[in-house]
């Protein structure tokens, strides 16, 4: 998947997610690139090698994922969208792995039981869930919460990698295995992922990771894990404002 994922990344002329000891490598655009659902959210006949192009504006980019139709599957089970929420002038940004049930009927990330988790991890590190802004890497819901599919990650990759790129985060805080493997491209399990800081980018991003709710409200001893996570996230991010980083 890194390859792929690069290469999305680098057509949209943003920087990747590296981690510190990761060797270096050299990225090939695959064919599937062709595939992207941004070059043609609706119609899905984009001609090959098609590049994908940026939105300027978070309106524009909204409208896109609202009207993408680019995975047959989700498109037809889900209710609608999710695009990502919160304060697009944040400096966090909190990034899962896919909407669930109830983030579909809603239309927002992080909603539910797993969502009032979430906002309240984030206020235990003073971030009131307004400040940040939170998105999925899929913008459609899965059905029956499975596991969102390669290809599936693949094609909606692009419009994260455009949120990015507009917010222009400070920080990134990464929630669960599935969000943390697929934005650094690793099978690594969360275990020695997370507990480090990685970088995206020149200049660097922080990118810390930590677990998702769901699991957390699933296997409440590892909250103390979690914790510190969020402590070094937000150790990482008090030297970045201050200028110690
Ligand atoms: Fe489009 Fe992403 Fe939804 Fe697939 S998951 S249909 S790429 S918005």
């Amino acid at each position: 998947m890194r390859p792929l994922r690069n290469a999305y990344l680098d057509a949209l002329g943003i920087d990747r997610w590296v981690p510190r000891d990761a060797p270096p490598e050299i990225a090939s655009i695959p064919e599937t690139v062709a595939a992207s659902p941004m070059a043609a959210p609706v119609t899905r006949s984009a001609p090959a090698n098609t590049p994908f192009v940026p939105s300027a504006d978070w309106g524009t980019l909204r409208e896109r994922v609202a009207a993408c139709t680019a995975c047959a599957e989700l498109c037809r089970t889900r209710t609608q969208t999710v695009f990502g929420v919160g304060n697009t002038n944040a400096e966090w940004l909190i990034i899962g792995e896919a909407p669930g049930a109830e983030e579909d009927r809603q239309g927002e990330p992080f909603v539910g039981r797993a969502g009032q988790l979430l906002n309240a991890m984030l206020l235990a590190v003073g971030l009131p869930r307004e400040q940040v802004f939170i998105a999925n890497i899929l913008k459609c819901r899965p059905p029956g919460n499975r596991d969102p599919k390669p290809d599936e990650v693949s094609r909606c990759l692009p419009f994260l990698a455009n949120q990015i790129a507009l917010l222009k985060p400070k920080i990134i805080l990464v929630v669960g295995r599935i969000a943390a493997q697929t934005l650094l491209a690793t099978d690594a399990p969360l275990a020695r992922l997370r507990g480090k800081v990685h970088s995206f980018g020149e200049p660097a991003i922080p990118l810390v990771i930590t677990y998702h709710p769901a699991y957390l409200l699933r296997t409440p001893p590892d909250k103390r894990k979690a914790w510190e996570d969020l402590k070094l996230a937000r150790a990482t991010y008090s030297r970045i404002a201050t200028g110690n980083a």
